[in-house]
């Protein structure tokens, strides 16, 4: 367990030593109070859907920091909380952005204010929860069939939603927007939003409570994950990590993966800064996205760094194919929807060229 895992106090949650892929939890799940008043939802090992969550208790009234993928994961939250939300009610909800993972549990927070940056709001519909629950059944029915690799694609989605339930699922979009900066203040606490998109989605936004010195950064931060371009620039990713290491936050609370520490941030910059290198050799070769990102993934050097660890290696297939984008190479001719189903087929293509990476059920057959 890290450093940062240690000095926070665990208070309640679900007592499992697996998670949802069947892993062996590195941490244990639930509520955990990381200042007097700033608490986050932790969930292990911050895999697909693992999805932490934030919580600022300004004394009788709270502020909740993203709301889960599925009801379930919204209802666990909510039980493993209720103690504290029935001294401070939930007063607003933000969304850091639109990914179903940190948004879809919305509808069970009542009316309460939902707050995101205009751009969040503008791709909250990006995916639909009726999509997934057709791709989930879908997924089945591919898993059998071994044509130019939808057998793949089957294998890895079935096993990437098999977690989770999208039934009963509606968008409930945040109706409050902001750009650029924002600082709200209950009952005397400031909580500074901070515009940081596009960058790993179009809307994506940081949390900080200076007083606490604590940070929600959504998913500009993983932790011992591999974190995705799904918008880019890669630039701005970058920049918004740069921006973390210049807050006065003591604790970082990551999308996905453990508290993260000012190493594992700098860590993810040495991420992006060694794949740019690398890939952007490669493609001086001659070499194609998909093809840069299998040799950089599965070289000696790559293997020797701690990102060869990390969960779900293979995005480096996305991340490839965005930088490739930035650098002028046409993408693939298909709609964005089929496109991004394209991705994660070449995604779990790679994942099988991988059996010891986790989540292990996505990387076995
Ligand atoms: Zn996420």
């Amino acid at each position: 367990m890290s450093e940062a895992m240690r000095k926070a106090a665990w208070l309640n949650g679900p007592d499992r030593n697996v998670t949802r892929f069947g892993e062996r939890a590195k941490f244990r799940e639930g509520l955990y109070r990381l200042s007097p008043k700033t608490y986050a939802w932790m969930v292990p090992n911050g895999s697909w859907g693992e999805t932490n969550f934030g919580l600022i208790d300004c004394g009788g009234k709270s502020i909740v920091i993203d709301t889960g993928w599925d009801l379930r994961c919204a209802h666990e939250f909510l039980d493993g909380a209720a103690d504290l939300l029935a001294r401070s009610p939930v007063d607003s909800v933000i969304n850091t952005h639109a990914d179903g993972d940190h948004c879809w549990g919305n509808q069970l927070f009542g009316n309460v204010p939902i707050i995101a940056t205009h751009a969040c709001i503008g791709h909250m519909h990006h995916v639909e929860p009726k999509t997934m629950q057709l791709l989930a059944r879908a997924a089945r029915v591919m898993k059998i069939l071994p044509v130019a690799g939808i057998d793949v694609l089957g294998h890895y989605v079935s096993a990437m939603v098999a977690p989770y339930d999208f039934t009963g699922i509606h968008i409930v979009a945040p109706n409050q927007g902001f750009s650029g900066e924002r600082t709200i203040t209950l009952n005397g606490i400031d909580v500074v939003l901070m515009e940081m998109g596009p960058a790993h989605t179009p809307g994506d936004a940081m949390i900080f409570v200076p007083c606490e010195k604590v940070l929600y950064a959504g998913d500009i931060v993983f932790t011992s994950s591999t974190p995705v371009v799904w918008a880019g620039p890669v630039a701005n990713i970058t920049g918004a990590l740069r921006k973390v290491l210049s807050l006065d936050a003591d604790v970082i609370v990551a999308g996905h993966g453990p508290l993260a520490t000012r190493a594992d941030v700098e860590l993810q910059l040495a991420y992006w800064e060694l794949i740019q290198e690398e890939l952007d050799r490669r493609r001086r070769q001659g070499r194609r996205a998909d093809a840069a990102a299998a040799d950089l993934l599965l070289s000696a050097k790559f293997q020797a760094t701690p990102f060869a660890a990390w969960d779900s290696p293979e995005r480096l297939l996305r991340n490839a194919q965005a930088l490739y984008e930035e650098w002028g190479e046409r993408p693939a001719r298909l709609p964005e929807k089929l496109a991004r189903l394209d991705t994660l087929r070449r995604q779990g293509l790679l994942a099988l060229r991988l059996p010891e990476a986790t989540p292990q059920v996505m990387h076995r057959r």
